[in-house]
C-alpha cells in the first residue's frame, strides 16, 4: 500500500521531497550543533569575565592584608612615626582602594563588597586612632585591636574571595583545581601576613601570653595545612615554570627565611624591638606567595580562553559543515533538476511524441549529463530512422495505390475493367440493399465494331472504344460505375435507379452515341445495342443474374436491329422469383 503510493509520486516531486527533508535534517543536525557550541562559546566567554574578576578580588584582597604591614609600621611605638612610613602607608592604602574600587566595577556581590569596605575603614580609623598618639602613649592593647580589627577586613575579604571562586566554578568547572588553589595561595598569603601581625603585636606587648600562642599556634597550622596542599596539588601544574619558581621561592623566601624569624621572636615572647623594623624584614617573604597566586591566576585564564578558542573553532567548523553541506545539497538538487530530471522530462516528451509518429524536431535545449545527452542522441537516431521508414511507407503506399488502380483499370479507356466491377458489384449491391434502393444495370454493346476495325484499322477501332467510355462516363452520376465489360462491351452500374430510369439514362446515352461528332470525322460513328435490368426491392440480389438479365436484353436489342434499347421486362418480378425457387 505504501511502497504503491510511493510509487505513483513522480520522481521529480519525490526529488524535491527528499532533497527538502535532508536539507531540513542537515540544517537541525547543524543547527543542534552549532547552538550547542554556541552556548559552550557563552559558558566560556562568562568563565573568561569571571575569571578575570577572580583575579581583581583575589588582587584586592591581597592587599587589604598587605596593608597591614605599613599599618603596623605606622603603629610601631618604639620611636616616633616617620612620614616615610605615613607617605608608605597613605600609597598603599591609594592602591588597596584603587583594586577594590576595580574589582567593585564588575562585581555581582556588591553587599559582600560593602561590608569588606567598611570593616576596612573601621580597621583605617582604629590604626590611624594608633598612629596619631605620641609613640610612648600607644598602649600594646590598642594596636592589638587596630590589627584584630584590620584583621576583621580580611576575614570580610576572604568570605568575598569564596563568593566570587563559587561564581567562577558555575561557570568553569574545568578549572575547580586552579581556582581553589588560587584562594589558598591568597589565603597563605594572608595566614603568613597574620603571624607577622602577631609578632608585631608580641613585640609591642599588646596581646597578652595566652591568647598569643594559642592564635599563633592556629595560625601556623593553617600555614602548615595550606603549605602542603598548595605545595601538594600546584606541582600538578610543574610543568609551568612560573608555578614552579613561585613555589621554591614561598619555599626559600617564606619558609626559609620570614617564618624563622617569627618563630623567633614567638620564642622569646618577653622580648620587645621595632615592629617597623620586623615588618621590613618579615614582609618581603610574602611576596612570593602572592607571585603564586598571581601565576595560578595566569595559568587559570589560559586555560579558560584556551577553552573558549576551542568553543570559537567549534561554532565556526560546525556552522561552515552546516552550510557547506547545506548548500551542496542544494547544489546537487539542481544540478540533478537541470541535468538529469528536466531533460529526463524532455525525453519523455520526445519518446510520447515518437509514439504517435511525431517526427519533427524537438525544440532545442541547453547540455544535460552524460547519460541523458547519449538517450538524446539514440533518439535523434530512431527519429532518423522512422523518418526514413515513413518516406519508404508513403512511397510503397503509393506504389500498391498505384498498382491497384492498374489492376483495375483498363488501360485503353480508364475505364473500370471486369475483374474490378466483379469485385466491386458486391459491395455496391449489398448498400443500395441496405439503404432500401433499387440497383440498375445497363450493357452496352457497340454494333458492328468488326466493320470499324476492317474499315479504319485497329487504332481507329480503339479511338471510337475511347470515345464510347468518354460519352458514357460523361452521363454517367456520381456514383455510377462505368465498366469496360469486354472487347467492345461496356456496363453501367446504378444505384438507386430502377428498370425505367435504368432505362432512361441507356436511351441518353445511345442518342448521344448515335449524334456523333459532327465535324469531327476523324473518329468514325458508331451506334450501340442497350440491355437493360434492374434489381427492385427483393432481398437477395445476385449480380451475375443480373448481368444475365441485362444480358439477354441486349441481345434481344441486337435481334431487334441494334441501336436500341431493351429492357429486361420479360419477366415481372415476382414470376421470376417463383421460377427460381422452382429450379
Ligand atoms: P455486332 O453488331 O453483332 O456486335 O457485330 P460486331 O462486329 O461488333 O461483332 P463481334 O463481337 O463479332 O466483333 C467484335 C470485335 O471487336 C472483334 C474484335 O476484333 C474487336 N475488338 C475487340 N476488342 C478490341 C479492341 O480493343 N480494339 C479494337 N480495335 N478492336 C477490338
Ligand atoms: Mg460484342
Ligand atoms: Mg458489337
Amino acid at each position: 500500500m505504501r511502497t504503491g503510493m510511493l510509487a505513483a509520486i513522480r520522481i521529480q516531486h519525490l526529488q524535491w521531497i527528499v532533497g527538502a527533508a535532508a536539507a531540513i535534517g542537515c540544517s537541525a543536525l547543524g543547527g543542534v550543533l552549532v547552538s550547542n557550541n554556541v552556548a559552550e562559546l557563552r559558558r566560556a566567554s562568562h568563565a573568561v569575565d569571571d575569571a578575570s574578576q577572580f583575579a581583581l578580588v583575589l588582587a584586592a584582597t591581597d592587599m587589604i592584608s598587605a596593608e597591614r604591614g605599613p599599618s603596623n609600621v605606622a603603629m610601631d611605638p618604639h620611636g616616633p612615626t616617620s612620614s616615610d612610613a605615613l607617605a608608605k602607608l597613605a600609597a598603599t592604602r591609594a592602591e588597596t582602594d584603587r583594586r577594590l574600587a576595580a574589582a567593585r566595577v564588575s562585581t555581582h556581590e556588591t553587599s559582600v563588597f560593602d561590608a569588606v569596605i567598611r570593616r576596612l575603614a573601621e580597621g583605617r580609623a582604629k590604626v590611624d586612632a594608633v598612629s596619631a598618639r605620641p609613640p610612648e602613649e600607644r598602649p600594646g592593647a590598642m594596636i592589638a585591636e587596630a590589627i584584630q580589627a584590620m584583621f576583621a577586613a580580611a576575614d570580610e575579604a576572604a568570605a568575598l574571595r569564596i563568593e566570587c571562586g563559587r561564581r567562577l566554578l558555575r561557570h568553569a568547572p574545568e578549572v575547580g583545581a586552579e581556582v581553589l588553589l588560587q584562594a589558598e595561595a591568597s589565603a597563605l598569603r594572608e595566614q603568613a601576613g597574620r603571624l607577622g601581625s602577631y609578632a608585631v603585636m608580641t613585640l609591642t606587648g599588646g596581646l597578652p601570653m595566652q591568647v598569643a600562642s594559642a592564635s599563633v599556634t592556629r595560625t601556623q597550622d593553617k600555614i602548615t595545612y595550606l603549605w602542603r596542599k598548595l605545595s601538594a596539588f600546584a606541582h600538578n601544574h610543574g610543568d609551568d615554570p612560573g608555578i614552579r619558581e613561585a613555589l621554591a621561592r614561598v619555599e626559600t623566601e617564606y619558609f626559609g627565611h620570614s617564618l624563622p624569624m617569627a618563630m623567633e621572636v614567638f620564642a622569646e615572647p618577653s622580648l620587645r624591638g621595632s615592629a617597623a623594623e620586623f615588618t621590613r624584614r618579615y614582609v618581603p617573604g610574602l611576596t612570593a606567595s602572592t607571585e603564586l597566586k598571581e601565576r595560578l591566576g595566569a595559568f587559570t585564564l589560559r586555560k579558560i580562553e584556551k577553552a573558549r578558542e576551542a568553543a570559537i573553532a567549534a561554532t565556526v567548523a560546525s556552522a561552515g559543515v552546516t552550510l557547506a553541506v547545506v548548500l551542496a545539497l542544494l547544489w546537487l538538487g539542481l544540478t540533478f533538476r537541470r541535468r538529469l530530471f528536466l531533460p529526463l522530462i524532455s525525453v519523455r516528451e520526445e519518446i510520447l511524441s515518437l509514439s504517435v509518429g511525431g517526427l519533427g524536431n524537438p525544440p532545442s535545449r541547453a547540455k544535460a549529463g552524460p547519460e541523458v545527452d547519449e538517450m538524446f542522441a539514440g533518439l535523434a537516431v530512431l527519429r532518423d530512422e522512422l523518418r526514413r521508414k515513413q518516406v519508404l511507407e508513403r512511397e510503397r503506399r503509393r506504389t500498391n495505390q498505384h498498382l491497384k488502380q492498374l489492376a483495375e483499370t483498363d488501360s485503353l479507356t480508364g475505364l473500370l475493367n471486369r475483374r474490378a466491377a466483379a469485385e466491386q458489384a458486391p459491395g455496391v449491391i449489398e448498400a443500395t440493399r441496405q439503404a432500401g434502393q433499387p440497383l440498375g444495370a445497363i450493357l452496352l454493346d457497340i454494333d458492328h465494331f468488326k466493320t470499324v476495325n476492317d474499315v479504319y484499322g485497329h487504332a481507329g477501332g480503339d479511338a471510337v472504344l475511347k470515345r464510347v467510355a468518354a460519352v458514357l462516363t460523361s452521363l454517367a452520376r456520381p456514383g455510377d460505375l462505368v465498366v469496360r465489360y469486354g472487347g467492345e462491351e461496356f456496363l453501367i452500374l446504378a444505384p438507386g435507379l430502377d428498370s425505367a430510369a435504368a432505362a432512361d439514362l441507356a436511351e441518353r446515352m445511345r442518342l448521344r452515341l448515335a449524334a456523333g461528332q459532327g465535324d469531327r470525322a476523324a473518329i468514325p460513328n458508331v451506334t450501340g445495342s442497350f440491355g437493360v435490368a434492374a434489381h427492385g426491392t427483393e432481398s437477395d440480389r445476385d449480380w451475375e443474374a443480373l448481368v444475365a438479365r441485362a444480358d439477354a436484353a441486349l441481345y434481344r436489342a441486337k435481334r431487334l436491329g441494334r441501336n436500341r434499347v431493351c429492357s429486361d421486362i420479360s419477366m415481372p418480378e415476382g414470376a421470376r422469383r417463383t421460377m427460381r425457387q422452382r429450379a
